[in-house]
């Protein structure tokens, strides 16, 4: 079973390549089990949103969120 660290690892990881069957599978269950990796995942998405938002001068569309407090 993956731990947190490998965790948030394979999820930034599967925004530059794809990520194996097998690690997307334990991503998954892992994800099932731990809320603090799920709100990791989300502030990510959320993050990479607002950045490309940011990018292009829509930054208002989306504030950043100051909730790094999960943080492990
Ligand atoms: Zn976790």
């Amino acid at each position: 079973m993956l731990n947190c660290h490998d965790a948030t690892q394979l999820m930034s990881e599967q925004q530059d390549r794809r990520l194996t069957l097998s690690e997307r599978l334990s991503l998954r269950i892992h994800l099932l089990v731990c809320d603090g990796c799920r709100n990791f995942g989300m502030q990510m998405q959320s993050l990479r949103r607002f950045l490309r938002g940011y990018a292009r001068g829509e930054s208002e569309e989306f504030p950043p969120q100051d909730d790094a407090k999960n943080e492990r």
